[in-house]
Order: C-alpha cells, then sequence, then structure tokens
C-alpha cells in the first residue's frame, strides 16, 4: 500500500483536499515530497509521478481544448486511495433500477478485498471512461465509481465485502442494452483486475501464481441472487433464481460472441419494457441498414404512412437510399409516434420475424490496430482535417452514430454544399460535446458502425506523434534504463514508492 504520508509527516491542506474529493495538483504532491522523509524520492519526483500513473496509483483527469484536440496542461489528479468519502449519493436506489440494469460481480476468494485492488481498478476506469455527474456531484467516492461509457450506457462499479460489483445501466430499458457493449465493459474491467492482481502477487510471491484470486458471478433482476460462471458455461442445469429469473440470459448479453450475425436460437426477442420503448436515432439507423427499401416500405405503409410520403422522400434523396430508409423510420417516430411494439406489429402482419429487431441491438466488434494510448486521446484538428476528406456519402450515417441530433445534421447538410466541408462540420462538432469523451475509440467505432471501416482513421494516426513516451521524457537518464523491461521494473519501482 502506498503511504503519501506517515503519521508522523506533515499532512496540511492537500492532504486534507484530497481525502475529501480524490483529487490532487501535482504541485501539492511535490510540496509533500519536499519534507525530510521523501528526501530520496524528490529528486526522482517527476518520473515517481508518472510511475504512480502507470500502476494506476494516479489517474489524470484529462483536459483537451475542444477547438484544437490539444491536450491542456493536467492540474488535477485523480487519488481514488485517498477517499475516505462514502457513497451518500441516491443513484444506486433511483438510476440502477432492476428494469434498466444488468449486474454482474468479481467474487475474490477471502471475506475481504485488499483495498489497493478496486483503487487501482477505479483509478483504471477512470482513465478509459468519463467519470459521471449526478445532481451536481461527480460519482466518485470510497471503493465506488459511476461513468458514462457513452450517451445511452453508464457503469458503476462498487466494492460490498470480498466482491466488486459492477452495474450497467441503460437510459431506457435494460432490453436495449447493447450486449457487445456488456461483454467489452466487462471484458476490459476482467482483464484489468487480472493484470493488477498478477501485479500484486508478483511482489508478493516469487513466482507467478497461474490461479486468479476472482472468478465472475452473474446477478438476477434483483441484484440478490448471483450465480458462478462455471454454472451458467455448463449449460446443464437450470438456472432460475428463487425469483425466477433465467440467470443465463444475463450472462448471454455480458457475453455476447463475435461475429455471430443472427440471434440464438433461444432468444426471445426484445422483451415487453423494452418494446414499450421509442426508438434512438442510432437503433433506427442500425434497423434501416438491416432492411431492405422494400422491406422499409411496406413497414412504413403498415404503419400509416401514406404513399405519397414515401412517395416524396424517394424524390428528396433520389440516389441515396440509405437516407430514404432512414428517414422514414425517423418519420414515423416524429409523425406517427412509434414504439418498438409498433415495428414488431407491422413485421409480424407482414409475416417477417421480429428478430429483425434485434439487430439494432447489434454492434460490430472493431478489432483495432491503434494503441491504446492513442485510442484514448482526443483526435487534433489535423486529424480531423485528414479523415474528413475520406467520410464521403456516408456524413449522415456517421453524424447519427457520433450522436448528433438530426435537426444538426440537416443545418449541416444545409450550410455546406460539398462532403468533406460536411463532415468536417459533423467531426468538430462532436468533439465539442462534454458528455462523453471524444476519443479516437468512439470515432473508430462510429466509423465501423457507419460501414465507412476504420481503415481509414488507421491510416491518419499512423504517423501522428505518440505521447507514450512522455513518461520516460521526463525520468532522468539513470532511470530511463530500467524502463525497459516491464515486469522487473514493476518491482523496483514499487519498492521505491514503499521508501
Ligand atoms: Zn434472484
Ligand atoms: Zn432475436
Amino acid at each position: 500500500m502506498l503511504h503519501f504520508g506517515p503519521k508522523k509527516i506533515k499532512q496540511g491542506k492537500p492532504f486534507k483536499k484530497m481525502s475529501e474529493n480524490g483529487m490532487i495538483q501535482k504541485v501539492d504532491l511535490y510540496q509533500i515530497w519536499e519534507q525530510e522523509e521523501f528526501r530520496q524520492i524528490l529528486p526522482f519526483k517527476e518520473y515517481i509521478f508518472d510511475m504512480l500513473i502507470h500502476l494506476d496509483i494516479v489517474s489524470e483527469q484529462r483536459r483537451y481544448d475542444t477547438k484544437t484536440g490539444s491536450r491542456l496542461p493536467i492540474e488535477n489528479f485523480f487519488v481514488p486511495c485517498m477517499l475516505t468519502q462514502r457513497n451518500d449519493t441516491d443513484f444506486l436506489t433511483q438510476e440502477c433500477t432492476p428494469e434498466r440494469t444488468l449486474s454482474l460481480a468479481f467474487v475474490f476468494k477471502g471475506t475481504i478485498i485488499p483495498p489497493a485492488l478496486p483503487n487501482r481498478l477505479i483509478c483504471a476506469c477512470l482513465s478509459m471512461w468519463t467519470l459521471k455527474q449526478y445532481r451536481g456531484r461527480k460519482l466518485m467516492f470510497s471503493g465506488f465509481v459511476g461513468l458514462s461509457v457513452d450517451k445511452e450506457h453508464d457503469i458503476v462499479v462498487c466494492v460490498e465485502g470480498n466482491k466488486i460489483l459492477l452495474y450497467l445501466v441503460h437510459k431506457r430499458s435494460k432490453g436495449l442494452i447493447v450486449p457487445e457493449i456488456a461483454t467489452s465493459v466487462r471484458e476490459c474491467l476482467h482483464l484489468t483486475l487480472e493484470r493488477i492482481s498478477e501485479f500484486y502477487q508478483s511482489t508478493v510471491h516469487e513466482k507467478v501464481i497461474s490461479q486468479l484470486p476472482f472468478h465472475t458471478e452473474y446477478s438476477c433482476s434483483r441484484f440478490i441472487c448471483y450465480f458462478p460462471e462455471e454454472r451458467l458455461a455448463l449449460k446443464t442445469d437450470e438456472c432460475v433464481c428463487n425469483h425466477g429469473d433465467d440467470i443465463t440470459l444475463n450472462w448471454k448479453v455480458w457475453n455476447q460472441k463475435q461475429k455471430q450475425k443472427q440471434c440464438d436460437p433461444d432468444c426471445t426477442g426484445l422483451s415487453e419494457d423494452a418494446l414499450s420503448q421509442i426508438p434512438s436515432n442510432t437503433e433506427l439507423l442500425r434497423l434501416s441498414v438491416n432492411c431492405d427499401k422494400l422491406m422499409i416500405h411496406d413497414l412504413a405503409i403498415h404503419l400509416e404512412m401514406e404513399e405519397t410520403e414515401w412517395n416524396d422522400m424517394v424524390e428528396n434523396y433520389p440516389r441515396n437510399t440509405q437516407m430514404v430508409k432512414f428517414l422514414t423510420l425517423i418519420d414515423l417516430r416524429e409523425n406517427n409516434g412509434i414504439r418498438f411494439g409498433d415495428l414488431a406489429k407491422g413485421l409480424r402482419e407482414m409475416k417477417i420475424t421480429t428478430h429483425t429487431l434485434c439487430m439494432m441491438r447489434r454492434r460490430k466488434q472493431v478489432i483495432s490496430s491503434i494503441q491504446d494510448d492513442i485510442l484514448d486521446s482526443i483526435p487534433t484538428d489535423e486529424i480531423l482535417d485528414n479523415i474528413s476528406t475520406q467520410i464521403g456519402k456516408m456524413v449522415f450515417q456517421l453524424g447519427i452514430e457520433l450522436g448528433l441530433s438530426i435537426a444538426d445534421l440537416e443545418n449541416i447538410d444545409k450550410c455546406n454544399c460539398d462532403l468533406t466541408a460536411q463532415s468536417k462540420d459533423v467531426l468538430f462538432r462532436w468533439r465539442g460535446d462534454r458528455l462523453v469523451k471524444p476519443t479516437i475509440r468512439v470515432l473508430e467505432q462510429a466509423l465501423v458502425n457507419s460501414r465507412k471501416g476504420a481503415r481509414c482513421l488507421e491510416e491518419v494516426v499512423k504517423n501522428v506523434d505518440l505521447q507514450t513516451l512522455r513518461a520516460v521524457e521526463t525520468a532522468t537518464g539513470k532511470w530511463m534504463k530500467l524502463y525497459v523491461s516491464g515486469s522487473h521494473l514493476k518491482k523496483i519501482v514499487y519498492s521505491s514508492i514503499q521508501l
């Protein structure tokens, strides 16, 4: 465990601030290190600080210039391990409701989890997703963090006894959770926990123990019963809990098979709750991509669109079938107030499988060749300029995927006659948004979803200056040599932090 200050050390103001809001400024930490007890560290203060970031003990609260995309000097850093304030908000009871939330638990052997573990996990989460604000407060407390994954999905990671609980919350209904998002969040946290556990084991034992100190359990809709994954994966016995929930269904959302184009044979379609919801732009876009023009036409007529309206739509976009299909669905939502249930009814009347609707929950998996540090960065002006020349007529779809409103997109369409200018406008508007961190990873996913593909982005960022060597740059020569070997170095740095 890292101690910023044993009792005999003066703690002062920065220390107090740190335990209240879990944040510290670099200068404050340096000030703490100026005390006699830390004299050995001080010459290497910048390097040690970068190591604290590397080891997920301190996390950057990254700030970017939304105009240029360049990194602003970081003033505040998260230090979850210093937080003492417990979660006293009602976020869990008000937002993580059974109707909108799925949950799983990483269960550790023994009765409690060493606190350093969840703290480092929270730190790693903070570097991946955006810290959520709830009723004007940051959702970061001792052993508790709330984050936005995208505009529809939030997560909560919190510690309870020997469990680290993960809640995935959808804005409207858990029946609309995108399984690929659930799966990637689970995999990401699992991998991070694995990495942190290995690190701790390697500092205690000479040999790395192959068995993980935790396993995963999936919960029922009341978050009371948890079933271990081995039991769910076996599929031999019934996994129905005392409340009558089949936990296999939840498990499937968290464990989406890749490249699966069609529903499982036992898919029951959208849940009642999901059917009662109003579809979002992205959901309608995905649905329109998966249906041909004739099918959308017939569906629209079934849902009481006039033939003349359809003809107008076709005339408005004579060379863009995709736009006709998508805007027809939007029109049905705006003017006829359709919900998922109406779409399902229309499809049934047309004798078409309602599993067509399941497709709008699917998302293509991105296998990225871009390295994580770059993916987590906000694209610069130059990147956006270069990519905008390559979007072409997919600009509208890309805009929807990036979460721009239809009004915004129509406005962009009106103001710019050429597609490059439109793309540029779309990309810069997206980057100005502050709700979800506009990273290259988000852009990459949107490019794949809109069927443009990510190759163009890979090309554009290929020659981008990597900031990954930042830690090395600020290190002194003596320490730089050590940077070469990974796990060995961790041990050295870890023991130096313990000094
Ligand atoms: Zn139950
Ligand atoms: Zn289905």
